[in-house]
């Protein structure tokens, strides 16, 4: 998976601004962030999306999300309030094919999103 944006991260090719880091999951700040708080959480294993998933992959899902927790409680957002979401495909508004829990905080967020 060379070509991957996040596996060269994962990879240590290109260097985040780190949040989290465990045996799973990596956590770093959004490049163009949508809120105060904006953290991707990505599985260190190769997933493309949602749609890609299969049965032996749902402990990472649980990792990614416990991941988010502890990032926004390092973000300070945990009490306040936060936003977890998983864009999938084009009509998600996937643009990097590697599967990303988005972790926004910092401020109020609408409803529906756009
Ligand atoms: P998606 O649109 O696929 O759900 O989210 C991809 C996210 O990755 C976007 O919010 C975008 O700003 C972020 N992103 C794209 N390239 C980079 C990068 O090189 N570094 C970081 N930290 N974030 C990136
Ligand atoms: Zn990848």
């Amino acid at each position: 998976m060379n070509d991957c944006l996040f596996c060269k991260i994962v990879n240590g090719d290109i260097k985040p601004d780190l949040v989290l880091e465990n045996e799973y999951v990596l956590a770093f700040r959004d490049i163009n962030p949508q809120a105060p708080e904006h953290v991707l959480i990505i599985p260190k294993k190769h997933i493309a999306s949602l749609n890609d998933l299969n049965e032996m992959d749902a402990p990472v899902l649980g990792r990614m999300y416990l991941a988010a927790r502890q990032v926004a409680e390092i973000c300070g957002v945990a009490a306040s309030g936060y936003r977890t979401l998983i864009n999938c495909g084009m009509d998600g508004g996937q643009t990097v094919l590697h599967l990303h829990l988005h972790m926004l905080g910092g401020r109020s967020m609408h409803w529906p999103p756009g």
